[in-house]
């Protein structure tokens, strides 16, 4: 594998700043939204703004877990907020975006680890904007078959989780996620005859035959799209970079994923696993 050590030039892009960008800052702010757009401070917002995608994080911003990549806030999250549908519906209609994608902090505190809200945001943004499709990144639900189904019931286009990483770095690096138990989660999900989909994150130690290994188990369950990205350090408390993966290794591992059966591949230095997301769906179709 390819290997830069000092933060490369295609890594260095400056965050926006048009008037669009601003008008969706103000109404994630005025709505009491977490987004992962501006919390991530994701260096893709421009482009998924102006193509109608968006990235919603419900059930708070305070996470059960502790994973050692994620710049979540992490400890005792707050009690679970009922309005929170309704006002995630709402945004996503003023905001007219043309496909949403949701995604929630793991909430292992809830006996239904946080499914019965995840049901009700789906079906109130199909209610208030029937033309936009869902994507859905679900937590582990801990493996529980029936809090994965409650959120498939709700019938979004794309429901996705991912494995963020190798089979072998997942106990380093992933808190209380196994890598069977997400690859279950996804086997559930495909089985179901969602489309589903899962990504990972590379440069953090692991070799390129790993990453082929993990993206042929994710084949294996019934994945049918994969995404690739740079892992960036949030702070220095965070896991730091081994690596800077260069976009030609990105360039390799799409062809392997699309040469395996993938439908689509997203795999290159900037990509998080929303990015594109409009893209997957409209593959999807054809
Ligand atoms: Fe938001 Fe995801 Fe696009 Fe980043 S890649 S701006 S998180 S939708
Ligand atoms: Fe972050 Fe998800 Fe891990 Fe929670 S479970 S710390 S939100 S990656």
């Amino acid at each position: 594998m390819n290997i830069t050590k000092r933060k490369p030039d295609w890594l260095k892009i400056q965050l926006p700043n048009t008037a669009d960008y601003k008008w969706m800052n103000q109404t994630i702010r005025d709505n009491k939204l977490h987004t992962i757009c501006t919390s991530g401070k994701c260096p893709n917002a421009a482009e998924c703004w102006a193509a109608g995608t968006a990235t919603f994080m419900i059930l708070g911003d305070i996470c059960t877990r502790a994973c050692k990549f994620c710049n979540v806030k992490t400890g005792k999250p707050l009690a679970v907020d009922t309005k929170e549908p309704l006002r995630i519906a709402r945004s996503i209609k003023i905001m007219k975006l043309k496909h949403a994608v949701i995604t929630s902090v793991d909430r292992d505190d809830l006996e239904d680890g946080g499914a019965g809200i995840w049901h009700e945001t789906i079906l109130k943004v199909k209610e208030m904007s029937p033309g936009t499709t869902q994507e859905v990144l679900i937590p582990d639900f801990n493996g529980l078959h029936h809090l994965i189904q409650k959120v498939i019931d709700a019938k979004p286009e794309v429901v996705s989780h991912n494995l963020e990483t190798t089979r072998r770095i997942t106990p380093i690096i992933r808190s209380r996620a196994k890598y069977d138990i997400s690859l279950d989660v996804l086997k559930y999900i495909a089985d179901a005859g969602v489309v589903a989909k899962t990504g990972i994150m590379v440069g953090i130690g692991e070799t390129e035959e790993e990453v082929l290994e993990t993206m042929r188990d994710a084949y294996a369950v019934g994945v049918k799209v994969f995404t690739i990205g740079q892992y960036l350090q949030p702070s220095k408390e965070h896991l730091p970079v081994t690596e800077y993966v260069t976009p030609e290794q990105f360039a390799k591992y799409k062809a392997a994923g699309l040469e395996m059966g993938f439908k689509y591949v997203e795999s290159g230095p900037m990509v998080r696993s929303s990015y594109h997301a409009e893209k997957h769906i409209n593959a999807l179709k054809d």
